[in-house]
């Protein structure tokens, strides 16, 4: 299922689970744990730390980070609590029990998602442009 996609398709990175598990390379803590990094990828979480922040997550979905887990931190329960318009984080159960219209839902929004921020980065591009253009005009005058 995973083989047809590549890291350069940012538009559906980490959308499944499994792509989200293989970024838990290193996690301070260990299977027991409420947030081991089954769970946390689980949630929705990919592992953005670094050795300054050994425990610092994103939500692939609403682009929250969050770090200072404990292990008895519930990772669906911590990314409601902390970004509660997640569309992902509302759904509070694991991919492998959604049915086909929750998958489809899901796959819409993140992809709206996606081309709204293109949009408003398009926005601010040509708002820079604008701005410019202006700038030269009245200095021409
Ligand atoms: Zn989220």
């Amino acid at each position: 299922m995973m083989s047809a996609k590549t890291k350069s398709d940012s538009i559906n990175n980490y959308f499944y689970q499994e792509e989200r598990r293989a970024t838990y390379k290193k996690w301070i803590f260990n299977d027991n744990a409420l947030c081991s990094a089954d769970k946390m990828a689980e949630a929705g979480f990919i592992f953005t730390g670094s050795l300054r922040e050994p425990d610092a997550v994103a939500c692939f979905f609403c682009h929250k980070h969050l770090d200072g887990w404990e292990a008895t931190d519930d990772p669906w329960k911590e990314h409601l609590n902390h970004s509660k318009h997640c569309e992902f984080a509302k759904m509070q159960t694991a991919q492998e029990n959604w049915t086909l219209e929750q998958w489809f839902d899901l796959q819409y929004k993140y992809d709206e998602n996606a081309i709204r921020k293109q949009c408003e980065d398009a926005k601010e591009d040509i708002k820079k442009y604008f701005n410019k253009l202006r700038k030269s005009y009245s200095s021409a005058l």
